[in-house]
């Protein structure tokens, strides 16, 4: 399971039917005398009903709420906070009024009592959308976040139902963003799939069900806490474009590009859009949401939101302008279609037979009982299916790609690993070596195994010469093993095997008696351990397989840059597997195998003076000294 952090915002939720009368007690709760009440256009009765109902503890009232929270309106409500000497706010409306009561508290500290109409689901989150000179920005503090909440099913039930599936819909886009948002959690992801239940229940049943709008609410209260708690994406800032540069209503821009944007990152969020699918009783995530806007009545296109043809592309370049966390990457021509489909009021694409038959196959993967096993087959699948999407594989090139491997499976013999050779030459040992083995800075880099080292070389004492005296410049070894405290490692069991001058393993030379030119040696009590040999030579790695003719048909050299192996196992130690490479070698840039690490190229001093061992060589040896350090397996 993913690590993940969650706040939890601290407000009191009051919900059910009636609960409007609730709201004396609450300002009571909060320790609050003098409460300003806030409304907008359409809501002077229910601000009348709320007042009543406050009784003494009503000090006033202001009914300019204006959508986009206006500065000037905030100042204008400032001061009757001043004139009433209300100690918190009273906002009943939709988020445009809690908007407002979110505003004087955030300049004042005033307590906010909230009694929501809409389901846009402001009144849960700490965060507050302003307009100054028709720029509007968006802040986040603790203090913007309403005390209470008082959900009113009765109160809801008033929202006439064109402003009901809109404002549903906006709600839906909160859970469903928060599915695939970067910060998701399970805490969040259990409360979104049940906003998106109670949702599409609410929707479908707005005709016949006498629940639908209690199920609204509830799934309004739901999603609006999934906004509150993690970062949403494309839909959102999409909608805030279109909302802040065009003027397009809030509600319904939400509702038209809510399935358009799904289907943008239905591919990359593959995971959030089946659970939405799922909670939908559906096939298809985006295409399921799209009917259910059209069944419920809810506009479909920006054209008649007022959204002139002209103006699409600027609004992409907007898009496009400020990069934010998104599943699918923001692309200019991508956006374009989907704006152009939200636009002309289309379906969005709908799941391709190949999307389902990938879906098919990763669910047969459901059961499987080891859970690492679960998630590699689960990804693997998609990926593969998609490289064969995205380069139109052919019958032929499928075929071809079944024959390579199966040629690859038949090159393998105790002796010869193709397989390793293919991963090697792909760079795939490579990126998992660093992936596996090179987290730790202070020990020396690990490097690739390479296809050519066998189990159980013979064991040699200190000071053998592993070349058996095969033709070469000799070569002194003289290593030591510390831990990363540089504590001598004394007893590490150390493999080494490398090439002859020609560049040929003892195994690719059947007619040498070998084992040769490898060995298993341990360190003494200073960690040390000297050996002779001969200076490894660049080689070609074997090319007369089928990992031989991909390097040809891509015109890539088969070489390998001169290089040692090196296996050192210690108790208490995590083993080392790496290679140390020949300064001034052939091919250190270009190496078959991708494994050359910069601090693992190191000097091969050239020597003339008496040998370490006093042995007679004529002309010049190589010496090479160095320390590995290897950490500790605590
Ligand atoms: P709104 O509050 O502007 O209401 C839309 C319209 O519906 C208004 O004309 C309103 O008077 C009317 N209305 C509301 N309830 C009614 C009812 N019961 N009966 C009859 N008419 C009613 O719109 P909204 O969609 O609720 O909120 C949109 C605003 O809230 C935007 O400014 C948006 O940016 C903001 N918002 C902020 C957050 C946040 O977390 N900060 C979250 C969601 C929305």
């Amino acid at each position: 399971m993913p690590d993940f952090t969650y706040t939890a915002h601290p407000a009191r939720i009051v919900f059910g039917s009636g609960t409007l009368e609730r709201v004396a007690d609450e300002v009571g709760r909060l320790g609050r005398s003098r409460a300003l009440v806030l409304a907008g256009e359409h809501l002077h009765d229910v601000a009348d009903r709320v007042e009543k109902i406050l009784g003494p503890l009503a000090a006033g009232r202001f009914d300019g709420a204006a959508m986009h929270t206006p500065v000037e309106v905030t100042e204008q409500a400032l001061a009757v906070l001043r004139e009433t000497g209300a100690d918190c706010v009273v906002a009943v409306g939709g988020g445009s009024t809690t908007g407002l009561a979110k505003a004087l508290a955030v300049r004042t500290g005033v307590d906010q009592v909230v009694l929501p109409t809409t389901y846009a689901g402001s009144e849960v989150t700490p965060v507050l959308g302003e307009t100054a000179e028709g720029v509007k920005t968006t802040r986040t503090d603790p203090a913007i976040l309403p005390e209470t909440v008082i959900y009113d099913v009765e109160l809801s039930a008033g929202l006439p139902r064109p402003l009901a599936v809109t404002s549903a819909v906006n709600a839906l886009a909160h859970a469903v963003e928060a599915l695939y948002a970067p910060d998701a959690n399970p805490v969040v992801d259990g409360m979104a799939l049940d906003a998106v239940r109670h949702l599409a229940r609410g929707l479908r049943g707005l005709d016949t069900d006498p629940d639908a709008r209690a199920d609204l609410l509830r799934g309004a209260w739901l999603a609006g806490t999934c906004l509150g708690a993690v970062g949403m994406g494309l839909h959102h800032k999409l909608c805030h474009t279109l909302g802040g540069s065009f003027g397009l209503p809030h509600a319904p821009t939400h509702t038209v590009v809510l399935p358009h944007a799904m289907a943008y990152n239905a591919a990359a969020a593959p995971e959030a859009m089946r659970r939405v699918a799922e909670a939908l009783g559906a096939a298809d995530a985006p295409t399921a949401v799209f009917d259910l806007i059209v069944d419920a009545g809810g506009p479909t296109s920006l054209r008649e939101l007022g959204l002139a043809e002209a103006d699409l592309e600027r609004a992409v370049e907007l898009a496009v302008a400020k990069p934010y966390p998104n599943p699918a990457p923001l692309t200019r021509d991508g956006l374009a279609g989907l704006l152009r489909r939200a636009w002309a009021g289309e379906r969005p694409p709908g799941p391709t037979m190949i999307d389902g038959l990938t879906a098919q196959v990763v669910a047969t993967f459901a059961g499987t009982e080891d859970p690492r096993l679960r998630a590699l087959l689960t990804d693997l699948v998609p990926r593969l299916h998609a490289f064969a999407v995205a380069n139109d594989l052919t019958q032929a090139e499928w075929q071809q790609g079944i024959d390579f491997l199966t040629r690859t499976g038949q090159a393998c013999t105790d002796t010869r690993q193709e397989f390793v050779l293919l991963s090697d030459t792909l760079g795939l040992s490579s990126v998992v070596d660093v992936l596996d083995n090179s987290r730790t800075p202070d020990t020396t880099p690990s490097a690739v195994l390479g296809p050519f080292y066998v189990e159980g070389p013979p064991e040699l004492p200190q000071g053998a010469d592993v070349s058996a005296g095969l033709p070469g410049t000799p070569l002194y070894v003289d290593v030591t093993v510390t831990d990363t405290e540089d504590r001598p490692v004394p007893d590490a069991v150390v493999d080494v095997w490398q090439s002859n001058e020609d560049g040929f393993y003892d195994v690719q030379l059947p007619d040498l008696d070998g084992p040769v030119l490898r060995g298993r040696l341990r360190t003494d009590a200073e960690g040390r351990l000297r050996f002779r040999s001969i200076l490894p030579s660049e080689y070609p790695i074997p090319d007369d397989g089928p990992v031989g003719a991909m390097l040809r048909a891509a015109g890539r050299h088969p070489y390998r840059a001169p290089h040692l192996h090196f296996m050192i196992d210690a108790p208490g130690h995590r083993r080392l597997i790496t290679q140390l490479f020949v300064r001034g070698g052939k091919y250190l840039d270009s190496d078959a195998v991708f494994g050359v690490k910069e601090d693992l190229i190191v000097d091969f001093e050239p020597r003339t003076s008496p040998t370490p061992d006093g042995a007679a060589v004529e002309g010049e040896w190589r010496e090479l000294c160095y320390t590995f350090r290897i950490a500790g397996t605590a």
